[in-house]
């Protein structure tokens, strides 16, 4: 009996663990996100029914249980691939603080801007765009526009050397003492 042509994924049930994980975190930050929303609306009616510090109380201790929910769930999908060694997607592990396993939702849980370390911003290369995470201050750093470093095995003496930046800093004068590119994110 043949058997059938159709690719088979390594590990298909830990990626598919993951990221029933990652959705369900997503999916209880948004709804704490339309908590907040509902329970800005909330006290007018809860005047009228004379229940407001329950009806507030109850609200934030949803939202509290949700968030520990989400980062346990975040947590436990990060152990996971840590250990079957599956990368993550840069799209998932860049919205997922390494720190406190939050997620990281833009003006809810997280905060981002440009941050440019050259003297006097003169460098636009330099650019590098900062997430900050609002629930435990770390930061992640990722390079806006340097050109990627590639992979190790991609790095042998046979492949073609790493060229793309030196005409643009052929034109800039020679600063020895600064760092002309910021480090690698991870
Ligand atoms: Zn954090």
């Amino acid at each position: 009996m043949a058997k059938s042509k159709t690719p088979t994924v390594v590990n298909r049930h830990i990626y598919t663990r993951a990221s029933y994980l990652y959705q369900a975190a997503d999916y209880l930050v948004k709804c704490q996100n339309q908590g907040s929303t509902i329970s800005q609306d909330e006290p007018t009616k809860a005047a009228e029914c004379q229940h407001e510090s329950s009806v507030s109380d109850s609200a934030q201790l949803w939202r509290r249980a949700s968030s520990n929910t989400a980062r346990q769930m975040l947590a436990e999908m990060r152990s996971m691939t840590l250990k079957a060694q599956v990368r993550q997607s840069p799209d998932m592990k860049r919205t997922v603080c390494k720190y406190c396993d939050s997620k990281l939702v833009e003006g809810q849980t997280s905060r981002s801007y440009i941050e440019n370390a050259s003297k006097g911003g003169r460098k636009p290369w330099a650019d590098v765009l900062v997430i900050e995470c609002q629930i435990c201050k770390n930061v992640k750093r990722f390079p806006v526009s340097a050109l990627r470093q590639k992979r190790r095995h991609l790095r042998s003496s046979k492949a073609q050397p790493y060229t793309s930046v030196k005409p643009g800093k052929q034109d800039m004068p020679a600063l020895p003492n600064e760092v002309t590119k910021p480090p690698a994110a991870d």
